[in-house]
């Protein structure tokens, strides 16, 4: 019989799920890109006034034991520029909770969680409940690097991130309903600009998305827009 509790999250091997998902992004550090655009000199993703990491409560367990890279997010780890505590807890999913690391200078690279390493990616779901490909979390079109070249996100990377989330959503309703509700923000967010979604799809081509019907054309990586300092 299936375990209720199971059905609800299942339980993770986090350090099997961290070591099938550790490709890098692109081929290049892409944090030699977008940190000298940053004024703290570090890369956007790694820097707590610009991106709070969310982890499952079950990488929380795995990682308070076996390194001291991470603690658990307080709200006065950016001294510059003070974050409202309330609101980021509130977007934050009950099956995850946010955490702060000791910053770049320090990474553990085998030890980054799970946000870190699918950064600045997320699966994005169809109205119809179906994870087709990869999309960027469209906050940080000005900020990173990767987004303004998209082209360069290596298939390895493409293909580990869509093993992991193949397994994790099956398995996972609170993750699928967490990542459905944010494509359709993205939908939202993107119908309301009049631009169409650019989509790294699980078949391993590109396409731009049209927000309303999610018709896909297909795309050269080149033609996505870029953005900021990365125009
Ligand atoms: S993923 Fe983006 S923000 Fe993070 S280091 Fe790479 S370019 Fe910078
Ligand atoms: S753990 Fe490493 S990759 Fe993740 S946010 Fe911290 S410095 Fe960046």
């Amino acid at each position: 019989m299936e375990d209720p509790q199971e059905t609800l999250e299942p339980r993770l091997n986090v350090r099997a799920l961290y070591d099938r998902f550790d490709a890098p992004v692109t081929e290049i550090d892409c944090g030699t890109m977008c940190a000298p655009h940053n004024s703290s000199g570090k890369p956007f993703c790694c820097d707590i006034c610009h991106s709070v990491p969310a982890a499952f409560h079950q990488e929380w367990a795995y990682l308070q034991v076996n390194t001291d890279l991470w603690h658990a997010w307080r709200g006065d780890e950016c001294l510059s520029e003070p974050v409202d505590p309330g609101t980021l807890l509130e977007e934050t999913p009950e099956h995850m909770l946010l955490l702060a690391c000791q910053g770049p200078a320090l990474c553990q690279r085998s030890y980054r969680a799970l946000s870190c390493r699918q950064f600045p990616f997320f699966p994005y779901i169809t109205r119809q409940g179906r994870f087709i490909g990869l999309a960027y979390n469209w906050d940080f079109e000005a900020l990173c690097w990767v987004i303004s070249n998209l082209g360069k996100v290596t298939g390895a990377f493409r293909q580990e991130f869509v093993q992991v989330y193949d397994a994790l959503l099956a398995r996972w309703p609170a993750e699928f309903d967490s990542y459905a509700a944010c494509s359709e923000e993205m939908r939202q967010a993107f119908a309301r600009a009049r631009r169409r979604i650019p989509l790294l799809h699980r078949n391993g081509r590109d396409y731009l998305l049209s927000p309303a019907s999610e018709r896909l054309q297909r795309s050269a990586p080149e033609k996505f827009r870029r953005f900021g300092p990365y125009r």
